[in-house]
């Protein structure tokens, strides 16, 4: 409490434990760099100060002119990539780094295991995890929210009409081998996952699901319940970062005031003259040194 207020941090808010893995070794392959260029499969983490770091190391983005030779590194970041990418960045003939996270490879695993089966994949379809997740299984189709998920299974009950999981029995055995399964973004909404499962319930369409939300985007999300009494919240975190966008709603959805900052410097610019208790949560991709400092600045404004 300073100054008449009170400003509290929600858990689990910043770098999760794959970023930072993954932050953490492409740090040490800059410095142990002996010859070659550093190609970042995409932007590491949507962080502006970090990415500042990263191409202050010498650094680039990996884009399609790019000139790579034999003693050239690529970078995968957390969100992993299709085979077929993989594939096609080998064939550059140079070191490859793969910062894929654990938790995503779990969830490539889950696909490859179901990829007889019909998947529904709950997710950003323009996200690169879901797209190089997509890479998997031809049998994929992404859905965004409830809306598009109930549309698929209304089309799928007039495409299969004779299925007899889908139109004769209405209660499946939940040991029967089913033909659908749902499986989940890393970063997914919980809460759309719960509707999902039971909008699938409600009409009868008996995809087995999989529930591959990460614990540290259950323990972020979860987490926000601790702003729920503040007068006003701050979510810190890239513009373009899936996870962070999803705290931003959920807090929005409350009615309650809340804003959207990147960085320190427009945190420090925000007028929050009228509120006395303040939440800060951050996504998975701010720096905890940044969290920190947001912290401090809001506490002494
Ligand atoms: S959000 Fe979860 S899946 Fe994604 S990098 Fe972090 S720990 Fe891994």
């Amino acid at each position: 409490m300073s100054g008449g207020r009170e400003v509290i941090m929600a858990p689990a808010s910043g770098f999760c434990g794959g970023v930072a893995a993954a932050v953490k070794k492409v740090l040490n392959v800059a410095q142990n760099r002996q010859c070659g260029h550093i190609f970042l499969e995409g932007e590491l983490v949507h962080n502006g100060a970090v990415n500042e770091r990263l191409w202050a190391l010498g650094m680039r983005l990996l884009r399609r002119d790019s000139v790579v030779c034999g003693g050239d590194t690529i970078i995968v970041r957390a969100h992993g990539i299709s085979p077929g990418r993989r594939l096609y960045l080998e064939n550059f003939g140079c070191k490859i780094v793969d910062c894929t996270c654990p938790l995503v490879r779990r969830i490539a695993r889950t696909i490859e295991a179901n990829k007889c089966k019909k998947i529904i994949l709950l997710g950003d379809r323009d996200h690169a995890e879901i797209e190089g997740l997509c890479g998997y299984s031809g049998n994929i189709c992404v859905c965004g929210n409830l809306a598009e998920l109930a549309q698929y299974i209304d089309a799928v009950r007039y495409n299969y009409k004779d299925n007899v999981n889908i139109c004769k029995n209405k209660n499946p055995d939940p040991g029967e081998t089913c033909d659908w399964v749902i499986i989940c973004q890393s970063t997914l909404d919980i809460d759309f996952l719960k509707a999902a499962s039971i909008l699938c319930k409600k009409k009868h369409f008996p995809a087995k699901i999989f529930d591959t939300i990460c614990p540290a985007t259950k323990a972020r999300q979860l987490g926000l319940e601790a702003l729920k009494n503040c007068d006003a919240a701050i979510v810190v975190g890239g513009f373009h970062s899936a996870n962070t966008r999803r705290l931003f709603e959920k807090i929005g959805a409350w009615g309650s005031r809340v804003f959207w900052v990147e960085g320190v410097a427009q945190a420090a610019a925000l007028d929050l003259a009228s509120y006395k208790k303040i939440g800060i949560a951050a996504g998975a991709s701010t720096p905890r040194d940044v969290l920190q400092q947001i912290f401090d600045e809001i506490s002494k404004k």
